[in-house]
């Protein structure tokens, strides 16, 4: 079976053909740069980043856009609110997402645009809209007309005739429900709540709406028509709705052929947003003394469109998970038989089989660690009874770092830790062997200070990472 995506757009599960062979171009929406991404909010980046390593995995080129939210209602209000600059505001938290990027081990995208730095284009686009009839002037602002664009709507199945829709009816703000769909800004003319926040430009002064900024860059770095386009399931309407809209309007073209959205992080029945008060970030969870690569399993196992309830206890258990899965990688190196099992080879290659079958159907992920612990069963089991060799536990090590390649659970900085890792534990051997104990205690504790716990066995000092 080929690789297959739930479209939001037709509600099926779609084959999945990129426009131009052996590349696919995605757009996946970026934080807004107003406060901390929370953990909900990482969880959409991780499907996305899930997504990227998948697509590389099966051979596809990659090239994926996150656009950075510098501007919106939000990021300026906060901004005044706090008596800074909006580059100094939204800096900090910039900051702060690439770190956390950085801490969860995502597969960078090729660029973050933002927003702040592709006006130009945007006031093209408005410009052309102006145009074509698609947007007009009102109190200042620039509307786009969705009474002109007859198949607006098609992204959230909502029907223009259902709406309260009309040129008399205008939304300003760049947030609002279903129940409002109504002619939105793509243009904010400065009023004195913008402060120094404006730009002088040919369609007057003043600010882009929200929805603008995501059509403006993603044209300008994927092409007018690509290939995905991503979010959250509450960036279906208005957001990519209006995306849509102005898009197509635009070019006169298809805008993006698949729509995915992950399905909302909750904390108890609600939406973790920062909105509602109710979110933890990532600090706040490894200062509990989580490690990020839990976080990273429990945010990635389940199914993208499947909702996510946040828990302590949940993520103890994802810790269980991620422990069995290195331990069994780090001891695959105990193996020291030179006589083939005969079995390894075997389950291997079902594994890897039964891993794209899983993936290629919308992501499965669940159904993909399912064979993954699977082969750890099985090959725990040989190990058990002394039918796996070397040679065997290496291909099944090369078979493991090829899944990893898409779970990104180890950290591709691994190797080089490692020798460090291995040279303290030497240091420290030789302060023992020199009854230098102090020094010995002293090398355990800064080990220990970074992850790793030291077992002294009968065969010499072991290590492993703290989960
Ligand atoms: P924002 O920083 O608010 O612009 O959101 C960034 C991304 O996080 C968007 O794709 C949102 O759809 C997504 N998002 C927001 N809240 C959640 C949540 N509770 N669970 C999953 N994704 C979310
Ligand atoms: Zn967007």
């Amino acid at each position: 079976m080929a690789l297959r995506f739930f479209n939001t757009m037709t509600r099926i599960k779609e084959e999945f053909r990129p426009i131009e062979d052996g590349h696919v171009r995605m757009y996946t929406c970026g934080p807004t740069l107003y406060d901390f991404s929370h953990i909900g909010n990482m969880r959409t980046f991780i499907f996305e980043d899930i997504l990227r390593r998948y697509l590389k995995y099966k051979g596809y080129k990659v090239t994926q856009v996150m656009n950075l939210t510098d501007i919106d209602d939000k990021t300026i209000k906060a901004s005044k609110e706090q008596g800074l600059s909006l580059s100094e505001y939204t800096e900090k938290y910039k900051k702060a997402f690439f770190e956390d990027l950085d801490t969860l081990n995502f597969d960078r995208a090729e660029d973050y645009p933002a927003a702040t730095e592709h006006i130009p284009e945007m006031v093209a686009m408005v410009r052309k809209l102006l145009d074509k009839g698609y947007a007009y002037e009102a109190g200042g602002d620039i509307y786009f007309r969705i009474s002109k664009k007859d198949d607006y709507g098609k992204l959230s199945h909502m029907k223009l005739e259902d709406l309260r829709a009309g040129a008399s009816e205008r939304v300003a703000t760049d947030e609002y429900e279903k129940e409002s769909a109504t002619d939105f800004a793509l243009w904010k003319g400065w009023d004195e709540a913008d402060g120094d926040v404006f730009w002088e430009t040919e369609i007057g002064k003043g600010r882009p709406g929200w929805h603008i900024e995501c059509s403006a860059m993603s044209m300008k770095y994927l092409g007018e028509h690509f290939d995905i386009h991503t979010g959250g399931v509450d960036n279906i309407f208005p957001h990519h709705e209006n995306e849509i809209a102005q898009s197509e309007a635009t070019t006169g073209k298809p805008f993006a052929n698949y729509w995915l959205h992950s399905a909302h992080l909750k904390l108890k029945e609600d939406k973790m947003s920062k909105s509602l008060g109710n979110f933890y970030i990532l600090r706040d969870i490894l200062d509990k003394g989580y490690s990020p690569v839990a976080i990273r399993y429990l945010l990635i196992s389940t199914h993208y469109r499947m909702q996510l309830v946040f828990s302590f206890d949940i993520l103890d258990a994802a810790r269980e998970g991620v422990k069995r899965y290195n331990d069994f990688i780090d001891n695959l190196s105990d193996v020291t038989s030179d006589k083939n099992g005969g079995e390894a080879s075997g389950l291997i290659d079902k594994a890897k089989t039964d891993f794209v079958e899983a993936l290629d159907d919308d992501l499965n992920i669940s159904e993909a660690f399912g064979v993954v612990f699977n082969i750890i069963r099985d090959i725990n089991r040989l190990k058990a009874e002394n039918k796996l060799s070397m040679a065997e536990a290496d291909a099944v090590l090369e078979a493991m770092d090829g899944f990893d390649t898409v779970f990104g659970l180890r950290k591709k900085d691994d190797a080089a830790l490692d020798s460090e890792i291995e040279a303290m534990i030497e240091a420290r051997n030789q302060a023992r062997k020199d009854k230098n104990w102090s020094e010995a205690d002293r090398i355990r504790d800064e080990l220990l200070a970074q992850g790793i716990i030291l077992e002294d066995t009968p065969t010499g000092v072991k290590w492993k990472r703290k989960m």
